[in-house]
Parts: structure tokens; C-alpha cells; sequence
């Protein structure tokens, strides 16, 4: 028997006067019940009744039973997609970043402390020098868009001024001293400038280019007019920033289950980390149980995520042990090969269903992790229960994921690598996939490439666009809304091989896709 809806129609005295039961479409529980692993592309949900704007589709969420936040999106805790610029810019769009665990536990605090040192999203690692130093090449500028002067020639310098790229690439003499040429200034932005502010700062300045950003009596970043402007043109960042209780942005790290992660904590804490993930490919282990006690222990108000699991058994045991969110995930990864490796995992959809209809239960909240390449993948994975999607290649030919980009074939690229790749694991990720001090390391990923996507302060709030727009169709008006109507009235079937050809783009000798 087909699960159907009722549907009830009221008389004029308020009582009910017909009810219909249409046996149409699946229930999730039926449907992820038959012995199939499914996958996002799998399944497709059958429309609800839209009974609301889209504008009034929120997608405020949690991430963990006590962080909430304003847009269901983490960058995933890898080499090549979270450092300072990813965690500040999806800190500021509203969701969080978590920085990865394949650097020294210093650097990766180092890297927590940037990416909160400001609330203007686009980070610039300014470069410092003395007004007596010489700029020689354009190397010197690295990444940013000035080097600024102070008289110390470090940060707790009182700045004097600023070289711009093009001031010095006119400059004759390479070998004239900063204070020759620089452009002095007079005054700065404080850190908690955010990018509304920092709009109007440059609009009450028409002559200026830069501006430092200082914070405690020290410069932490600085701000250019043609971020500002680029940003201007940017869809309204969705729903405010993610801050965390004084104030600064929330950012997230990674740690392994190793006695040296516990050191690690000792540091990412003393940066300020807002929520730690115990990053682990098969998350139902006794390193990985022991390890969330500790935390939980030693650090009771730093909430702590666990993973990865893709069953309600290893859910049970985590929950048991004490997290307050979960990953869920294995083998769903763009660059991951665990499947073929090891043979276990599960088909995506299937293991978010699963995991989430008990870890609701207990209030603990899911996060899809891995498999997320479209729109349509964010809105099946929060309907069937997570409360936010955790993305690598996604985000991974974003301006703000480390790397520079390449050009191959007229196109450009960045480098994407899985942290189970013998490439990554030879830097120190080996931790995550093998758990133990294995000798013989085999790899459970890949190293590749994907496409420039441009900023994902521009493409995160089109494509949360699209999602909002997803729920509409469902007729949830929030995720609080579709994780209800998953264990009630929505429908949904398997797509066949065919039905998969028809849903996508098909029948065209050639076709352009501009998703915005
Ligand atoms: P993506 O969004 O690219 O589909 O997947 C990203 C996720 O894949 C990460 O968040 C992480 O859970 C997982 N992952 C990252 N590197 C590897 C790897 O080398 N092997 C496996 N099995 N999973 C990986």
C-alpha cells in the first residue's frame, strides 16, 4: 500500500465534511526502507502548495545543539578549501567555516584569529614595513592590494601610510625609501566594521583607497574601495553575520582523536574556536568516543561535532558519548574513493535520512557532509533532515579557498585535493583516515582540480536563492517547517536512469547554463 495524503475539506460549520486520501508518491520512511543506498540524484520530492512568498522562506538554522545560524552552509575542514579568507567570508554570509587540521596546531589558531579579526569579509593579510624600507619587487605585496607603513614596520606600529600596487609599479627608482612616496594617513576602521559600514566610510571619503582596520591598538587587516565597490554589486549578504558571543565572528576547527589533539584544542581554544569537529572518516570508534568525553569535559561550554556516520547505529553511540551536532557522510565526497577502498559508506541521501530521523530525537542537529553540487542538492539534503550542508568542491574554485588559481586549457582552475590523498596525508591529514600510526598509507582520495567560481560572498546567497525557492515548491516554509512535513506529508520517488536524463538539461545540440 502507497502512503497517501489526507486532505480535508471543511464544511461551513467548521466540521470536517470530506476526507480524501490520494495514494501518491512516498513516504521517506517507506521509501528509504527497501534495501537501496540512495543518493541525492536518486530521489526527487513531489511538489506541496505554496501558500507564501519565497522572500518569507527562512533558512535560519542550527548547527550544533547550542549555535545557531542564519544560512545553512560550513566549508568543509580541508587544505583546499578553509583557511582565514573562506571561514571570514562564510562567518559573514551567515554561516561558518571550519579551518582544517593539516597544518601545526599554531598556525591553524593563527588562522582561527584572522579569520575573526574583522568583520569586513574579504580578508587581505596586509603587508607591514618602516617608512626606511624599500619595496624591490611585487612579490612584496603577496596577496594584498597595499603595504601598509608604520613606524615600527610591524603591527603594533603607529601607521604613517600606505603604497598602493599601481603608486610603486610608477615609481622609477624601485630603490626609494616609503616615506618618500607613501600616502599618509590619517585615520582608520575599527575591526568590527562590517561591510555596510565600511560602504559608507568610503562614500564619506571620495579621495581615499584603502583604510586599515585595527583592533586593540593593533592593525589587523586592511580595506580596499575596490573590494568595497565589487561587493556593493554582490546580492545583499543573506541574513546577517554569524557572531559569536563577544562579538567576533564564529569560526570552527578541525582536530583528530590522537593524545597530540588534545594540545591541539589547548591552542584553537585559546583563539577563540567556537565549535570543534572531530574529523574522522568512520566516526564510531573508541578514539573518537573517548576524545568527545574529553572535550566535553575539559571544555564544557565548546560544542563539539562528531562523524563521520552514515547510520543511526553509529549515530546512537556518538549521541551516547556526547556531541552536540553530527557529520554525516562517507564516500559521498567528490574526491573521495573510500567506497571503492574499503567498501563501506552509504548512498547519501539514504545516510542523511537515516541519521537525522534519530538524531532529532535527541535534539541533536545533522550536517550532510560531501555530494553537494547544485542547488537542488541543498534543498533534498535539508528536507530529509539535515539542518545545514558542509561543502568542499562547491566552494573549492572560490576566490576565498586557498590557492591560487591556474590556467589549463584557457580555463581557470584550483587545485582540490581530498584530505585522504596520499598528497594531503603526506602533510599530516593521515590521522583522519588511518586513526592509528599505520606505516603503510593507502589512499582514500584524490587530487584534482575544479573550475573559478568567483566569490562565495557572490554565489552563496544566488544559490540560497535557489534553495529558498526549492522549499517554496515543497510549501515549507522554513527547515524547521520541511523537517516536520519529512516525517508527515512529504512525498517523494526514485528517479529512473531515464527520468535522471529528463530532469536534467536534454535534446539540445548545444546549450549554455547560467545558473545567474
Ligand atoms: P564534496 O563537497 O567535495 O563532495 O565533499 C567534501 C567532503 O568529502 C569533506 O567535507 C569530507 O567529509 C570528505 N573528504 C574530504 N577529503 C576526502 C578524502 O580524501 N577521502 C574521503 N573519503 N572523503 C574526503
Amino acid at each position: 500500500m502507497g502512503v497517501g495524503k489526507l486532505v480535508m475539506e471543511v464544511g461551513i460549520d467548521g466540521r470536517p465534511s470530506r476526507i480524501m486520501e490520494f495514494e501518491d508518491g512516498y513516504s521517506a520512511q517507506r521509501l528509504f526502507h527497501q534495501g537501496y543506498s540512495y543518493t541525492y540524484d536518486d530521489v526527487i520530492f513531489l511538489p506541496g502548495y505554496i501558500g507564501f512568498p519565497v522572500e518569507q522562506v527562512d533558512l535560519s538554522t542550527k548547527l550544533t545543539r547550542n549555535i545557531s545560524l542564519n544560512i545553512p552552509c560550513v566549508s568543509s575542514p580541508m587544505d583546499t578549501v578553509t583557511e582565514s579568507s573562506m571561514a571570514r567570508a562564510m562567518a559573514a554570509l551567515g554561516g561558518i567555516g571550519i579551518i582544517h587540521a593539516n597544518i601545526p596546531p599554531s598556525d591553524q589558531a593563527s588562522l582561527i584569529k584572522a579569520a575573526k579579526s574583522s568583520h569586513f569579509p574579504v580578508l587581505s593579510n596586509p603587508v607591514l614595513r618602516s617608512p626606511s624600507d624599500s619595496i624591490i619587487s611585487l612579490e612584496d605585496f603577496a596577496d594584498s592590494p597595499c603595504i601598509l607603513v608604520t613606524d615600527s614596520g610591524d603591527c603594533r606600529g603607529k601607521l604613517v601610510g600606505y603604497v598602493a600596487k599601481s603608486d610603486w609599479n610608477n615609481l622609477a627608482d624601485k630603490e626609494t625609501q616609503l616615506a618618500e612616496y607613501m600616502v599618509k594617513f590619517s585615520d582608520f576602521a575599527p575591526w568590527d566594521c562590517d561591510l555596510g559600514r565600511m560602504i559608507r566610510y568610503f562614500e564619506e571619503k571620495p579621495g581615499k583607497e584603502f583604510t586599515p582596520i585595527v583592533k586593540g591598538g593593533e592593525i589587523v587587516d586592511v580595506a580596499g574601495r575596490e573590494d568595497v565597490e565589487r561587493l556593493r554589486g554582490y546580492p545583499r549578504l543573506v541574513g546577517g553575520g554569524s557572531m559569536g558571543p563577544n562579538g567576533e565572528w564564529m569560526v570552527g576547527a578541525a582536530i583528530g582523536t590522537r593524545e597530540a589533539d588534545k594540545e591541539r584544542l589547548q591552542h584553537l581554544v585559546k583563539a577563540g574556536v567556537n565549535v570543534v569537529v572531530l574529523d574522522s572518516s568512520q566516526g564510531n570508534s573508541l578514539y573518537q568516543i573517548d576524545m568527545i568525553k574529553y572535550v566535553k569535559k575539559t571544555y564544557p561550554e565548546l560544542d563539539v561535532i562528531g562523524g563521520n556516520v552514515v547510520t543511526m547505529y553509529q549515530a546512537d553511540n556518538l549521541i551516547k558519548a556526547g556531541v552536540d551536532g553530527l557529520r554525516v557522510g562517507m564516500g559521498s565526497g567528490s574526491i573521495c574513493t573510500t567506497q571503492e577502498v574499503c567498501a563501506v559508506g552509504r548512498g547519501q541521501a539514504t545516510a542523511v535520512y537515516k541519521v537525522s530521523s534519530l538524531a532529532s530525537q535527541y535534539g541533536v542537529p545533522v550536517i550532510a557532509d560531501g555530494g553537494i553540487s547544485n542547488s537542488g542538492h541543498i534543498v533534498k539534503a535539508l528536507s530529509l533532515g539535515a539542518s545545514t550542508v558542509m561543502m568542499g568542491s562547491f566552494l573549492a574554485g572560490s576566490t576565498e579557498a586557498p590557492g591560487a588559481y591556474v590556467v589549463q586549457d584557457g580555463r581557470r582552475l584550483k587545485k582540490y585535493r581530498g584530505m585522504g590523498s596520499l598528497e594531503a596525508m603526506t602533510k599530516g591529514s593521515d590521522a583522519r583516515y588511518l586513526g592509528d600510526k599505520s606505516k603503510l598509507k593507502i589512499a582514500q582520495g584524490v587530487v584534482g582540480a575544479v573550475a573559478d567560481k568567483g566569490s562565495v560572498l557572490k554565489f552563496v546567497p544566488y544559490t540560497l536563492q535557489a534553495v529558498k525557492q526549492g522549499l517554496q515548491d515543497l510549501g515549507a516554509q522554513s527547515l524547521r517547517d520541511a523537517h516536520d512535513m519529512i516525517k508527515t506529508t512529504l512525498r517523494l520517488e526514485v528517479r529512473t536512469g531515464a527520468a535522471q536524463i529528463e530532469g536534467g538539461v536534454h535534446g539540445l545540440v548545444s546549450f549554455e547554463k547560467k545558473p545567474f
